[in-house]
Formats: C-alpha cells, structure tokens, sequence
C-alpha cells in the first residue's frame, strides 16, 4: 500500500504539507489503513460504506462518544435514496421514513398553490421525510454489516499528506496520541474541518447576514387536517415555515426568518414556536405539544464553499468542502451525492484501477463544486423557504398559484429539489456529451424486464451497446475482449427498451456508465471508446 512507505515522526515534524495541533506530543503508536476518513457525519458514513464495497479498508474516526441527537436535515431528496440504494441501505431508510406526497403552499393565510411531490423515471419517486440521527444510524448499521467501525472518541488533530501517503494525527479518550497512516485521507469532520485548515486550504464565501433557522418538533393542535405525506409552507413577512410530518408522529416546524437579534443564542422555546406558527399558519390558538425528546435548535448560517477539495493525498467533502443555510434542504443530500462521487474514485486509486489517480480524484473536485455553487445558486431563489418581503408575497397571492401549478413551473420546482437533473457535464471525465445521470426507464436485457438502474452495480462500470449497434468492433466479443485489457471490472448490456419507453436512453451505439450512475461517454465509435479507456482506467500487465 502507498501509505506505508512514510518515515516515521513525530506530529508537527517533516516537510510534508498540512500542520500538527499537538506539538512535539510523542506519538503512542502508529496505525496503518487504506484510507482513514476522519467524521463520522452522514457524509464520513457514506464515504466509508462506498469504501468498504469495493472492499477498501477504512479507519473512520470520530471526536464525539456516540452519535448525535439533533434536530439536523429531515428529508432525503429522490437522487440521494438513489445513492444509499447503491450503498445498501435505502429499503432501511424508506422503512423508517415518511413518503412526501404532496407540498401546500399558504401565502398571508390565503392557498396559493399545491404541488405533487412524485418524480417518474426513477425507483424513488417521492422524497422521504426521515431525521439525520435515523441517517447516521442506518449508515453506521451497514458499515459494520461490511466489516467496519467507527472509532468513537477520537479526534483527528492534525494531517499531513506526502507524495506516497498521508498521516493522521488522533487524539483517542484516554489523552493517548495515535498516528494513523494512510494513502488517502478524506476530510468529513463538518464546518470547523481539521484536514482542510490543516492544510491551508481556503473556504471561499461569508456569513449569511439576516437569516436565521428555528426548528421544533411538535404535535399540534390545531384546524390543519393532517394529511399523510403532506407538508406544508406558510408565509407571512419576513417569515417562511415549513411543516412537515416526522416518522413517529407529529410535525417539524422549520421557520427561515429575519435575524434582527444576532445574540440571541439557544433553541427556540416552545411559546416562541407556538408565536411564530399562529402568526404563519393564522392560527392564533394553535397549541404545540413538543415530541419527548424535545428536538428543537437555531441556527445561523455560512455559504463556503472549499477552494480546492483535492488538496495532495487529502480530500474534502460534506461540510467541510460546502456549507450553505439548508433553504430547500440540500446539505446532507448533496453530501451523500458527494460521497457516492468520491469513494469508486479513491477505491479505484487504491485498487489500482485508475489511470491516473490524481487526475480521476481532481473530477470529484471539480464536479463537487460545481454542484455545490449549483445548489447555493438555486438555494439563493428559493421563493418556498426564503423569507419573503411584501413584493414577494404579494406575487405569490396574485399569480404564484396560476404560475406555479403549470406542468412546466411545477415540473422544474421538482427536479431542482429532487436533484435527479444534475448533472457532470463540464467534467473531463465527461465526453461525447457524457454527464448526466443514466435515465432509468424500463428495459428487456438477458431474458428480464426490470429498471435498467436494477442492473447496475456501485462496483463496476457498465457499457451498455445499442441492440443494433454491431459493426466492426462493437459485437459483444470485441467489446469484452477490449474492456478486458484494463483492470477495472466493467459490465456490458445490450438492453432494449419499448418505442415509446420514456425517459429514453442516449442515442448512441455505446454509452460507458461510471459505477455512480453518471454516463461517462456517448459515442458510435468504439475508436472514442478506446481512447477514453486508455485516458482514465489502468491497464492490465501485459
Ligand atoms: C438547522 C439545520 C437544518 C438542516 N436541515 C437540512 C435539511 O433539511 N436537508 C439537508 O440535506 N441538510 C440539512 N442540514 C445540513 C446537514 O445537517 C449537514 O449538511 C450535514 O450534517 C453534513 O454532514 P457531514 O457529515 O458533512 O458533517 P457533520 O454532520 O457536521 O458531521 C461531522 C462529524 O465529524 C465529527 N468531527 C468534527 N471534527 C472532528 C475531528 N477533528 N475529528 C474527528 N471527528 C470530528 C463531528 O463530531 C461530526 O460527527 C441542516 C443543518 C442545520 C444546522
């Protein structure tokens, strides 16, 4: 393994990129591992079980003693149940979880529209009201149904990173000092990250004046029939509230509002909550009967996004690469989306599959933060959970249901939140026109009719062969005997959809799909194909 051949030293010694905490603190024992992922969030989880799949080894260490319980994200977006299906454990999320069916949207205590929340061609079409610890625990459950752990109690407090390798520097329960080496080190410790400071890397952006996020859960009462999979927005001035139905029983409410008092510190109390939802829904007896526990906090907030999130053999990501106010709820998606990109990638550096590793790792950075200024840019018109001014709201009575509820406006609020149009286009590991996420639509491949994403696999690419496409080069014997050259494992289908199957596939002869479900290249000539194989995947010794 790359990692092993570092010197060893002390924390803070050496000439290797990145800074220690601890001093010249003699270093109890020196530990070895693929890759030590140091967070245990819902993006360090994601990153260690995609990890683990390709079989990787992983240390994942964590500061905290057990994981937390905070009222954090409560909904994963349609793209990302894609992702945990691909890590293994979307069925135990949508077992715990609520369907969202359906949103409602009061302005000044009048409707102004109503909107589906279903998306076709995919098997999630409907997001999933689910709290963040419920996330973390099912992660954390499938991680050591793979083999792994976290290390609870364990804080990363310095990293260095050299040419062959990276060390991490823990500081475990007991005050002992650990070094773990590596060959990559992936940064998930959230908004105040060790790794990225460590190694000086810029978090480009500022503070988020005049905004502020209060959250309870509560069961209320009050004239609001409950709906299952129903959620609500009211807005009134300089006040957006969001409600939605928590597995277990009763409500969150999560009000984006001004920030007049920056002091005030602390969650929310429960008159507070109780003030603002009469105030929002014009309920003025409304009554609200906190869950036990009584998950409530406040939050203000940063838009950053990371300046590179390759930084030598250390990689950032979640938090600690992108951080914005949760307005349409997009942190921990775009977290585990991110997740998904990297870990194929750094286990394909490890496994010995890439080309060149540095060059396949630097697309998850250029792609990622693509994506984040992407859902900053989207965050920023969010007419739902901005908190609206008077000209807003008065649109919103005047024409926001006529314009809302058309096909076309309700059908962009839908893809923009379920995320399933982002896309990589501007990536170089994007070609031919290459990028978007692989359409999902029924097809006829080997005897069965499933989802054509049923039939691919997180731990291999796949090549899927126009049925008709079989001139020179491109019969089934060609294409294996030209994917077979190269170490990665890739998968080649012939499927066949119906005429009239929507959403339909590429029009291309060949169309390579990267493990993550992102079409690497459409092209009709396999020549293209040779070359892009020769470009990113390592070949097999002759
Ligand atoms: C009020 C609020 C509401 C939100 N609502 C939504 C929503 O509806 N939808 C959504 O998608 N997102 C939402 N988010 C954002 C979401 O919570 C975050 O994006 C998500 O938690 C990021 O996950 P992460 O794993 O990257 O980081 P974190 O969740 O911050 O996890 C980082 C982990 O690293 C650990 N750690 C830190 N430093 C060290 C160290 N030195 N060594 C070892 N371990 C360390 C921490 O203890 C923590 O466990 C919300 C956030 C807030 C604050």
């Amino acid at each position: 393994m790359e990692g092993r051949g570092l010197a060893r030293r002390r924390p803070g010694a050496g000439t290797a990129r990145g800074t220690a905490t601890g001093g010249e603190t003699p270093v109890d024992d020196i530990r070895k591992a693929d890759v030590v992922v140091v967070g245990a969030g819902p993006t360090g989880l994601a990153v260690a079980v995609g990890l683990r799949q390709h079989g990787v080894d992983v240390a994942v260490v964590e500061k905290a003693a057990l994981g937390k319980r905070e009222a954090r994200a409560g909904i994963i977006w349609q793209r990302a149940l894609e992702v945990l299906a691909d890590l293994g454990c979307a069925r135990e999320m949508t077992a715990e979880g609520i369907k969202l069916r359906r949103v409602e949207v009061f302005a000044e205590g009048r409707r102004a529209w109503r909107m589906g929340m279903e998306c076709a061609g995919t098997a999630f079409p409907n997001p999933l009201s689910i709290e963040q610890d419920a996330v973390e625990r099912l992660l954390g459950e499938r991680l050591v149904a793979l083999g792994g752990r976290v290390e609870w109690s364990t804080e990363a407090v310095a990293v260095r990173t050299g040419g062959d390798g990276a060390e991490v520097d823990v500081r475990t329960g007991d005050g002992g000092l650990t070094t773990l080496r590596c060959a990559w080190v992936i940064g998930c410790e959230g908004a105040h990250s060790v790794v990225r400071k460590g190694l000086g890397i810029p978090f480009e952006g500022g503070r988020r004046p005049d905004l502020q996020c209060v959250q309870l859960n509560a069961v209320p009462d009050w004239k609001v029939p409950y709906r299952p999979g129903h959620t609500y927005f009211f807005l009134e001035r300089g006040l957006s509230m969001g409600v939605s139905p928590r597995p277990g029983g009763g409500y969150r409410f999560f009000a984006f509002l001004t920030d007049p008092d920056p002091t005030v510190e602390g969650p929310p109390g429960v008159e507070e909550m109780r003030d603002l939802v009469a105030r929002s829904a014009h309920e003025p007896g409304v009554r609200l009967a906190p869950t036990d526990p009584p998950w409530a906090n406040r939050a203000r907030f940063q838009d950053r996004v990371a300046a590179t999130l390759r930084e030598g053999r250390a990689l950032l990501a979640g938090d600690s690469a992108h951080l914005w106010a949760p307005i349409g709820g997009h942190g921990l998606n775009t977290g585990l989306r991110g997740a998904h990109n990297l870990a194929w990638k750094v286990a394909a550096a490890v496994r010995g599959w890439a080309a060149d590793p540095f060059a396949l790792l630097d697309t998850y950075s250029t792609e990622q933060r693509l994506t984040a200024e992407k859902v900053m840019r989207e965050m920023r018109h969010n007419l739902l959970e901005l908190p609206p001014t008077a000209l807003a709201l008065r649109g919103m009575r005047l024409v926001g249901g006529p314009v809302m509820s058309t096909p076309w406006a309700s059908g962009r609020i839908r893809s923009m939140l379920s995320d399933l149009t982002m896309h990589h286009r501007e990536s170089a590991l994007s070609q031919g026109g290459g990028g978007d996420r692989l359409p999902d639509p029924f097809v006829r491949v080997r005897g069965r009719h499933c989802r054509l994403h049923d039939l691919l696999s997180y731990q291999r690419w796949t090549l899927l062969a126009a049925p008709g496409a079989k001139g020179p080069g491109m019969t089934d014997d060609h294409l294996r005997a030209l994917v077979a050259g190269y170490r990665a494992p890739v998968d080649i289908l012939r499927p066949r959809t119906d005429p009239d199957t929507v959403p339909r596939l590429p029009g291309k002869a060949l169309v390579l799909v990267r493990p993550d479900r992102h079409i690497g290249l459409r092209t009709d000539r396999v020549e293209e194909l040779e070359a892009y194989l020769r470009r990113w995947f390592a070949r097999d010794a002759v």
